[in-house]
């Protein structure tokens, strides 16, 4: 399926390059949650994370790493969240797998606090032991 960034990875469409090699490209979110927002995808299109190709995914950290390392140097932030969003309900718009690296700065609200849960007694075990039993 052709996405809005598969154009950009072919020169079809325009972007705000960062980097890029043989396996990825980066490029600056058009609508940045903060300035210095990135998006790292790879070239092979692929849904979301579920189904890229394990490589692709370290290869998006691995860069994601340096990166961050650069634009925490060249917009002076003191953090930076990774995020990948997977499904429709997850948040996710753009069906290309990609990372996104956030410039965050001390108290700067850019995100709720979600209310932490807790799980009632055994319940933490019981799920917990069904995960690992649905593993691949
Ligand atoms: P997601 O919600 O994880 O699918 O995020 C998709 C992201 O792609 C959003 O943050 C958009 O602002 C960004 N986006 C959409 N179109 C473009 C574009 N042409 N160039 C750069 N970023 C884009």
């Amino acid at each position: 399926m052709s996405t809005i960034f598969s154009k950009i990875i072919a020169g079809e469409l325009p972007c705000f390059k960062v980097y890029e090699d043989e396996h990825v490209l980066a490029f600056l979110d058009i609508n940045p949650i903060q300035p210095g927002h990135t998006l790292v995808v790879p070239k092979i299109a692929s849904k979301n994370a579920l189904d890229a190709d394990p490589e692709d995914l370290a290869r998006l950290i691995t860069v994601g790493q340096r990166l961050a390392k650069a634009i925490m140097e060249a917009v002076g932030c003191d953090g930076v969240n990774f995020l990948i969003n997977n499904g429709e309900a997850a948040g996710q718009v753009v069906f290309h797998t990609h990372l996104h690296i956030i410039p965050r700065f001390n108290d700067d609200g850019v995100y709720e606090e979600p209310m932490p849960g807790e799980y009632e007694s055994g319940e933490a075990e019981s799920l917990a032991a069904t995960i690992a039993e649905s593993l691949t």
